[in-house]
């Protein structure tokens, strides 16, 4: 059978596929192998996770969930999905500062990517790192940690410094949160309001086809302290939901999280979907692009601007706010971002004609495209955006002389040039 990315859009050519049921076998798998790359659970768009070799994946690996009260952190195997590593940590009575859309994706595929929940105050997922156990080129095990001189290079690495056997996050008291949704939200308050709609709530997504005088919905969710939540009956003119919806009009909810404020535990509100419903192949492709937080209502704008083309390929758009980090490749380095993430109908010739047209009209807002989605980057100068860009390549070059981690993607946009 054919392995493919979650979405079934690009099948991986790696002509082998190997599955380590312990940390040593996965080093002695590396060891002998001229190229690895590790694959996590396929929720990529491209071939970022692809190689010319071997792939590894740690889905064979148990969690092996080590938590640390005293220093806040926990310990999981790469491949652990974060909805798994979640109920470890609620039941302890701990969490993460914050998840994906998404429960089912690996923690070290996320991090890899930089992936990102919404808040103005929340880091993106990678940003929680704070070691890493990476089986290097010769299949040695490094462990790198905060504090180390590479170690904000290391983190979002794209897969091309090693395999991370094991991640350690910063953990937090488990907590609650309270998810709303409102609809219609004219246009004209989420522009001009805007920095007031996403403090709103600790983390604030707008749904949007970019078409009409209204975003359709905005998903707020909010800590609750003590148990309690009031429902904010306007929102700039957005009306409270009278039931739960799924993103995509018309669309069951019943596969997305608790809505109408009903509080409960920080993972079974933080992302719009459930653990378990297993999501099936899905019919649909994304590419997504975090804007400098300063030019977020002028990107806005200018996406509108061109509804006509974007909209008939789309299924919805998310808006999404992330904080700043200090992690070398991440979409978030330096400065606040707002991610203007597009899930598109499965049509990718059609999509991939739409991306050049969208990335001109982003490009006097810095737009840095999410690694792990479709993105064209027709002039290959993503360096300009990312002011470590020199330091990460000397990194990879330091750290895997040989290219053991490199693949077609990482030369593409990363290494060549
Ligand atoms: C339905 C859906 C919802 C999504 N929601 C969000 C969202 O809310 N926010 C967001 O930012 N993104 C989102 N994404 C994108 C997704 O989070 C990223 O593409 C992420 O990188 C996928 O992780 P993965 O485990 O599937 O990794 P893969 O796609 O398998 O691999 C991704 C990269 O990680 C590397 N990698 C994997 N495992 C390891 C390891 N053990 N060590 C070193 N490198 C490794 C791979 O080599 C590759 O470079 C979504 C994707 C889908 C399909």
């Amino acid at each position: 059978m054919t392995l493919t990315t979650w979405a079934g859009n690009y099948a991986y050519r790696a002509p082998q596929v190997a599955s380590p049921r312990t940390v040593d076998e996965l080093q002695e798998v590396v060891a002998g192998a001229r190229h690895v790359r590790a694959l996590g659970t396929r929720h990529c768009f491209n071939d970022l996770a692809d190689g010319p070799g071997t792939l590894v994946s740690l889905e064979g690996l148990a969690p092996d969930v080590v938590l640390d009260e005293a220093a806040r952190t926990v310990t999981v195997t790469g491949g652990t999905r974060y909805g798994t590593l979640a109920r470890h940590l609620h039941a302890a009575g701990w969490a993460v500062h914050n998840l994906a859309s998404l429960p089912h994706i690996s923690v070290a595929g996320a991090v890899a990517t930089a992936t990102h929940g919404s808040g103005d105050a929340s880091r993106n997922l990678s940003s929680a790192v704070a070691a890493l156990d990476l089986v290097g080129p010769g299949g040695e095990l490094r462990h790198v940690a905060r504090g180390d001189a590479d170690f904000p290079g290391a983190v979002v690495a794209l897969g091309a410094l090693g395999v991370a056997a094991r991640v350690t996050l910063d953990v937090e008291p488990t907590f609650l949160v309270a998810q709303e949704v409102h609809v219609d939200l004219p246009w004209s308050a989420a522009l001009d309001r805007f920095d007031e709609l996403t403090a709103s709530a600790d983390s604030v997504s707008l749904f949007t086809d970019w078409t009409g005088d209204a975003v359709q919905q905005v998903w707020r969710k909010t800590r609750v302290a003590d148990g309690a939540h009031a429902l904010r009956a306007d929102l700039l003119g957005a009306r409270p939901a009278d039931g739960p919806l799924h993103p995509l009009p018309g669309i069951d909810p019943v596969s997305c999280t608790q809505q109408l404020g009903v509080p409960g535990p920080w993972h079974e509100r933080l992302p719009h979907f459930r653990l378990e419903f297993t999501p099936s192949n899905g019919d649909e492709l994304q590419s997504e692009y975090l804007v400098a937080r300063a030019h977020a209502v002028a990107a806005l704008q200018a996406v509108r601007d061109m509804s006509a083309q974007v909209a008939p390929v789309l299924q919805v758009s998310e808006v999404r706010t992330v904080a700043a980090d200090d992690l070398w490749l991440s979409t978030a380095y330096g400065d606040a971002r707002v991610g203007l993430h597009f899930t598109w109908k499965p049509l990718q010739p059609q999509v991939e004609a739409v991306l050049p047209a969208l990335e001109e009209a982003l490009r006097p807002f810095d737009a840095r495209p999410h690694w792990g989605k479709l993105f064209a980057d027709v002039d290959r100068d993503l360096a300009r955006l990312y002011p470590r860009w020199d330091d990460f390549r000397a990194l990879v070059a330091r750290t895997d002389p040989d290219g053991v981690f490199r693949n077609d993607f990482v030369d593409r946009h990363v290494l060549r040039g």
